[in-house]
């Protein structure tokens, strides 16, 4: 599969740049109170640390505006205030985060959008247009009858085509719906009539596995697409679980390399190591490596080391040993109680020779931040002009202007 990724203008959240050939960012939303500075300090720590490229609070009151300088000024990544129905809360916000999300739906009067709109630009920074199917406009309600992808795409539309009338292209879009039907759909109609980069999600996708599934499924069908920009993965559980998972859906698509991609078999009746308890206890212990590295955990040695030809390293289980291997072939003869503390050792050590050998190329940030993914992903002009094609059949909607 070669990904043709859609041609979208470029913004920037703070240092991420998003849209055009920046690579797909993984971003994801605190679950403190965020008057609360030092737990939500705490988790942005713990998502910095998981890879989280963007990270957003919600912001529901003045307090929590008051909170904002204390929490910036101890993290990292670019920060994002997420606001809804109190226009005022964007106007103090934009004095001290990357960008502003607003929902056109409960925003309220077009002149407070128009507020903020001088507000951000008067600190240089984006707003997010966030639409979800649980608050659109009433009049679009009244006119689809119930949160629609139609819907949902005429709501961003009219969102961009109002800041667009007042001179303001600062921005990027989501549409999201928890329906991973609608909300495919909706990105795919918004992103026929409009290039602004998109921030895409399944909302309250669920918990760990049925939303990971979830987001798999709708982000995955849409990257595919050369659909995305950005991606958050809802989640009702831990968000440094988003972070692994939009992780994840990126490097099986390969469109981000980052960190340990871990190749575990199945086991059948031939296994002869607990495949499955080694491969948890290295997702855990080699989480802080952002080089990339396929580390394969096999079985038995029947097809294992064959199998794991593609794999940089790994481990297959023999008949009371354990066989270490790299690029397919056999390095050396473990005892099984010592497999996984040899196997790690020699992750970290191969991880920095890699780190050392890219220092030397000139690239040492290349593969941590996704730019070998991309560039298998990467476009030619031409193909950037083309549309993805889905053959899905997939409503068209008017055209508004
Ligand atoms: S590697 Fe061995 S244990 Fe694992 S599925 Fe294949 S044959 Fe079975």
């Amino acid at each position: 599969m070669y990904i043709t990724r859609r041609k979208t203008r470029q913004i920037k959240v703070g240092k991420v740049k998003i849209g055009g050939d920046a690579p797909i960012s993984v971003q994801s939303m605190t679950t403190t109170d965020t008057r609360d500075v030092k737990a939500t300090v705490e988790q942005i720590c713990q998502l910095e640390q998981a890879g989280c490229e963007i990270i957003r609070v919600a912001v529901p009151d003045m307090e929590a505006v008051a909170a904002l300088p204390k929490i910036k000024a101890q993290m990292t990544a670019p920060l994002i205030a997420d606001i809804h129905f109190d226009h005022r809360l964007a106007l103090k916000a934009a004095e001290v985060v990357d960008c502003v999300r607003i929902n056109p739906g409960n925003i309220g009067a077009w002149w407070k959008t128009a507020e903020v709109v001088k507000a951000v630009n008067d600190h240089g920074i984006p707003i997010r247009v966030g639409v979800n199917g649980g608050s659109l406009e009433r009049h679009l309600l009244e006119k689809y009858g119930y949160p629609t992808a139609e819907a949902l795409a005429e709501s961003a539309l009219n969102a961009v085509h109002a800041l667009e009338d007042v001179g303001f292209t600062n921005m990027k879009v989501s549409l999201k719906a928890s329906d991973v039907h609608m909300a495919v759909d909706a990105y795919w109609l918004f992103s026929q009539q409009s290039n602004y980069p998109l921030h895409i999600g399944i909302t309250e996708a669920g918990t760990v596995q049925t939303g990971a599934v979830k987001s798999a499924i709708g982000l995955g069908w849409l990257l595919s697409h050369g659909i995305g920009d950005t991606l958050r993965v809802s989640l009702a559980a831990d968000p440094v679980e988003e972070v692994k998972v939009g992780f994840e859906i990126l490097k099986s698509l390969e469109l981000r390399h980052r960190g340990i991609n871990v190749i575990a078999c199945p086991t059948c009746g031939r296994v002869e190591i607990d495949v499955v308890r080694m491969a948890n206890e290295l997702e855990k212990r080699l989480g802080h490596i952002k080089t990339p590295l396929n580390v394969s955990v096999l079985g038995c040695v029947v097809n294992g080391i064959g199998e794991g030809k593609e794999a940089d390293i790994g481990i297959a289980g023999g008949e009371g040993v354990g066989i270490l291997f790299k690029k397919g072939k056999l390095v050396s003869k473990v005892p099984i109680e010592e497999l996984t503390n040899r196997l790690i050792e020699e992750v970290e050590l191969l991880a920095k020779e890699r780190e050392a050998e890219e220092a030397n190329e000139g690239s040492p940030a290349a593969a941590a931040n996704g730019e070998q993914g991309e560039q298998r992903a990467a476009l030619t002009n031409q193909q950037r002009q083309q549309p993805p094609s889905s053959g899905r059949e997939i409503p068209v909607l008017p055209n508004k202007r």
